[in-house]
């Protein structure tokens, strides 16, 4: 089976080879770090990781990079404000970043490229593009002449002609008066006296448009061309597109061969964003007692990456349950690996069924990367084992399949074991409770095992009795 998925350039759904055998480069665009990411950044993040995983289950070697803006507008305004200078600044929100990507088991890139480590490389890139005529110098600035670019607007599918704003709102309007086209955009922003961010350039004093900044990074350490550009679909347009005229512009090659856009996460109906003061972050949640591995699994399977997802705290509640099952269902696998009887492969339905849901588990991840539909047959996997179970119908080699199946699962949901991790343990004080009431049973005392039953699930410990012995689970 290949790997297919929608490539925003072609607008079509298609196979994803790498431009060199077994290993690929990748590109996502990280935070700017002028505050605390929300659950909506964070979403695109983790459909990047996803996608990351299931590169790498395929065999892959990926090196992912992922810049941390740490130099534009909004954080030079706002440092500013809070009479700091830039690092000082961005450092507690950088830090924090990694922190809410650890929470959610989102697997670490191989570089993490901070702008302000490459502004070496920026000033040479706009060099280049000043010396190929594809940049002009303006009232101390540099600019980007859309004109010199014919693929301008490829990407995004758009009609730019009529355009005059850039569709992140990062275009300042003072800058029109300087352009020969409201569409040109900056690549080296005019410093003025006192500036916070600003360094010496051979078109002078400034500093580096946040287009630029990406396109620098990305070819610096992937190569001028490379596989695979990732980013939130509101990075399209113009970000994205201004990426590729300034990159393709300096090197005359193919900047990047595929396009991933992961869609929004909306609350109440829009689109969640620190400027609509909207947002939640992932500290709120787990402030209220949600479990970071809870989100992770709700922003991975509530929606397939392309469609937006509505953000509503009721979900996490269903996502929880969904958790726990998938975890209860991994528990009582490892626990027929030991207490039940060898079963011939062969013979065991379990083991059938989870070769047949695996499978069916890659298929829906093949196709464009449909974790909704992947995740569906999981539950069938677990519907079927628990009922051959109950029926007593399955044994250890099926178990043991399951588990296989879960693990693969796990390759790139990220979250059955870690819960089943932590909610393994029992307390010494619940272990005591447990061995007591196996002894009441034993003695045929069931006044006292169920008293001990009721105490156990007070503190949170579900006893269910089986034919192969006592079995136990948090709830
Ligand atoms: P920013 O820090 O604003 O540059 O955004 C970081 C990443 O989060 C970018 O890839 C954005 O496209 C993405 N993003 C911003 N808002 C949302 C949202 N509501 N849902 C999903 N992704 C988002
Ligand atoms: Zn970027």
């Amino acid at each position: 089976m290949t790997f297919n998925l929608f490539n925003t350039m072609s607008g079509e759904v298609e196979p994803l080879t790498p431009l060199h055998p077994g290993r690929l480069g990748m590109y996502t665009c990280g935070p700017t770090v002028h505050d605390q990411a929300h659950i909506g950044n964070l979403r695109t993040y983790l459909a990047e990781d996803l996608l990351r995983r299931h590169l790498e289950a395929r065999g892959l070697q990926v090196t992912q990079v992922m810049n941390v803006t740490d130099v534009d507008d909004k954080i030079i305004a706002k440092a500013t404000a809070a009479h700091m200078d830039l690092h000082q600044f961005t450092a507690p929100f950088t830090e924090v970043f990694f922190v809410d990507l650890d929470r959610l088991g989102v697997q670490p890139a191989h570089h993490y490229p901070r702008a302000t480590d490459y502004i070496g490389q920026m000033i040479q890139l706009v060099q280049r593009l000043l010396d190929s005529g594809h940049a002009y110098r303006s009232e101390g600035s540099v600019y980007f002449r859309i004109s010199s670019f014919p693929g301008y607007g490829r990407l995004s599918h758009l009609d730019i002609s009529g355009l005059r704003t850039g569709g992140s709102g990062r275009i300042d309007s003072d800058e029109y008066e300087a352009k020969e086209t409201v569409r040109d955009f900056v690549l080296w922003k005019a410093g003025a006296e006192g500036d916070l961010a600003a360094w010496e350039s051979p078109f002078g004093w400034g500093r580096p448009g946040w287009h630029l900044e990406c396109s620098a990074m990305a070819m610096d350490l992937l190569g001028d061309s490379f596989d695979l550009h990732c980013g939130g679909v509101d990075n399209k347009f113009p970000h994205h597109e201004n990426e590729i005229a300034q990159s393709e512009s300096a090197t005359g090659k193919t900047f990047v061969k595929h396009w991933f856009h992961p869609e929004h996460l909306l609350i109440a109906g829009g689109k969640m964003a620190k400027s609509q003061g909207n947002f939640v972050t992932l500290s709120t949640l787990i402030d209220r007692g949600q479990s970071p591995l809870t989100v992770r699994y709700l922003l991975l399977t509530g929606a397939h990456y392309r469609h937006k997802l509505q953000f509503k705290e009721e979900l996490l509640v269903e996502a929880e349950k969904d958790v726990e099952r998938l975890t209860a269902f991994w528990k009582r696998c490892s626990a027929g690996l030991t207490d039940l009887l060898p079963t011939r492969d062969s013979r065991d339905p379990l083991a059938d069924a989870a070769r047949r849901a695996s499978d069916l588990f890659e298929a829906a991840l093949d196709d464009d990367l449909n974790m909704p539909d992947a995740i569906a047959t999981t539950f069938d996997l677990l519907r079927e084992g628990n009922r051959l179970l109950d029926q007593g119908r399955a044994g250890r080699q099926g178990c043991l399949a399951a588990l296989d199946a879960l693990r693969q699962v796990d390759t790139r949901l990220g979250l059955i074991e870690k819960s089943a991790a932590v909610t393994q343990e029992l307390s010494d004080a619940e272990r005591d409770l447990l061995n007591l009431r196996d002894r009441a049973r034993q003695d045929r005392d069931f006044a006292e095992s169920d008293r001990l039953r009721d105490q156990l699930l007070e503190s949170g410990v579900q006893v269910e009795d089986t034919k192969v012995g006592t079995r136990w689970h948090r709830v």
